[in-house]
């Protein structure tokens, strides 16, 4: 166990990333730096058909948003690249050859077209075509033919493909930390194609041989990879090389609980699925989670730190995360919890980062929709009032224009229900006894305005509610928003007399 740590994160630039690949990229960093190891970036790219452009910025882009950096990839190379697999094409073909002259692969030359009809007929019968011990000497490969017929056939050029000789009547002995031992026959293996006929690796033997090359000592990754681990477990047999230690991190599953979470159950519930916009896909970035969310609800999922404690960031997940603690079965997917964790992250955020975040949306409203008097919003500082007073009421930043627009506009508008039932015979008297009596107060602070408010309740033998209700109706337009006397202060005595008097003439 004195092999240094080092663990990769090797996504196929097909698309954009899932959000469970972003878990898997986070699992193995947090392994790798507990470790003190190194977490490499390689991009799987060798199916030259499902490269998709832009993909693998959006892959790099995904692991910086979210704070997880990698100490070898993709212009970092410390010795071990390239990390391109398509850059690294040139050396895998010998790597297939080595195993054809120790007898652990073949050359099949059977076309396209054979194959497809011998599938077919298979499925006409009810049976699945596999290309395994019990069929391959009669099929059109290296085992089925004399020496000089092969050589014939290379010296030509026909087309071929490598295939890995798996044997027959074996038990494969596999282990994993997170499902333990695994044993598989290798009768029902199939012949996999490490080589294509167009001279590139499959991802099989790239992978093998990469993750040899760049001396991997732990492969975690999703659980749609375990049917491979019978094959790259051979293959590091077959090449005489020490298999990394192998963990397959659980599904994660639809919030229903069955069924792995799809691109479709992000748009039927409305919550993304990606952690960045790709197309028309809004991203989590976009939908304004935070990237300390994104991360600790990821952790979550699939892991538990076997206390009730749910909340960690990215330094305690180091400490804490246990690769042995990783559940066997699916992770389900709750949005809902998703949100809350952005609302505790939001709570956290530095005030800077809000008003950064706010200022653009309130700037729209000014441009766009003349939305507010300008008076009202002195500068920064004011902003940053109003954020404080209302964010705990928020998940996102999104949020706030609906929490706290009645700090930038005189309202306009008042609840009518509100109005019938608070809006009594006495109250434009009490209001503009209550305007009369601001007018006089000096330090117009929320502590000095409660003072006077709630004693002047007091000397006039009033309820609270005759006067709060009222007096919140005429600041806010409707019942809702933080500490009254807050928002009396903040907006201060020129605009809480306006309103006052506003309301008097309106109601
Ligand atoms: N390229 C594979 C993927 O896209 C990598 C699987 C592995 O980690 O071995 O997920």
């Amino acid at each position: 166990m004195n092999k240094k740590v080092r663990v990769r994160f090797a996504p196929s630039p097909t698309g954009p990333l899932h959000i469970g690949g972003v878990r898997t990229a986070l699992y193995n960093y947090l392994f790798a730096k507990q470790n003190n190891g190194d977490f490499i970036l390689r991009i799987e790219d060798t199916d030259q058909n499902r490269y998709v452009e832009g993909a693998e910025k959006y892959i790099i882009d995904t692991l910086d948003w979210c704070g997880i950096p990698y100490d070898e990839g993709p212009g970092k190379d410390l010795g071990h690249g390239p990390f391109r697999q398509s850059e690294r094409k040139l050396l895998y073909k010998e790597y297939a050859e080595q195993l054809i002259k120790s007898g652990k692969a073949y050359y099949a030359f059977d076309s396209a077209e054979s194959l497809h009809k011998h599938r077919k007929e298979h499925e006409k019968k009810g049976k699945t075509f596999i290309y395994n011990w019990h069929n391959r000497l009669k099929l059109h490969n290296s085992l089925s033919m004399s020496p000089e017929e092969l050589q014939a056939k290379l010296d030509k050029g026909d087309s071929y493909v490598i295939r890995f000789f798996t044997p027959q009547d074996e038990v494969l002995h596999l282990k994993d930390i997170i499902r333990g031992d695994i044993q598989i026959d290798t009768n029902i293996l199939d012949d996999k194609v490490l080589f294509k006929s167009d001279g590139m690796p499959t991802y099989h033997l790239a992978n093998i041989v990469d993750d040899h090359l760049m001396e991997i000592s732990h492969v975690i990754r999703g659980e749609e990879w375990l049917p491979s681990l019978a094959l790259h477990s051979q293959l590091y047999d077959a090449f005489e090389w020490e298999a990394p230690v192998f963990a397959h991190l659980p599904l994660i599953m639809k919030p229903e609980g069955k069924g792995k979470l799809s691109k479709r159950d992000g748009e039927k519930g409305g919550f993304p699925i990606f952690p960045l916009s790709w197309g028309n896909s809004i991203g989590y970035r976009e939908a304004g989670y935070f990237p300390e969310a994104v991360i600790n609800f990821l952790a979550l999922l699939g892991w538990n730190p076997g206390t009730e404690e749910e909340l960690f960031k990215m330094d305690e997940l180091i400490k804490v995360f246990d690769l042995n603690r990783v559940h066997k079965s699916g992770a389900r997917f709750d949005p809902e919890k998703t949100k809350w964790y952005n609302h505790h992250y939001l709570q956290e955020q530095e005030d800077s980062v809000l008003l950064n975040s706010f200022k653009p949306v309130l700037n729209e409203k000014m441009e766009k929709e003349r939305a507010f008097d300008l008076s009202l919003v002195r500068n920064d500082d004011y902003i940053a009032n109003v954020i404080s007073l209302i964010k705990e009421r928020a998940s996102f930043v999104s949020e706030f224009w609906d929490l706290s627009d009645y700090f930038f506009q005189t309202p306009n508008y008042y609840n009518e229900k509100v109005v019938k039932k608070q809006w009594k015979e006495n109250t434009p008297a009490l209001l503009s006894k209550i305007a009369s009596l601001l007018e006089t107060l000096e330090d117009f602070s929320s502590p000095e305005l409660e003072n006077m408010v709630k004693t002047w309740i007091g000397n006039e033998n009033l309820t609270f509610g005759q006067v709060m209700a009222p007096l919140r109706l005429v600041m806010v337009g409707d019942l809702k928003g933080p500490h009254l006397f807050d928002i009396m202060a903040l907006v201060g005595k020129n605009e809480t007399l306006k309103r006052i008097r506003l309301a008097l003439e309106k109601l």
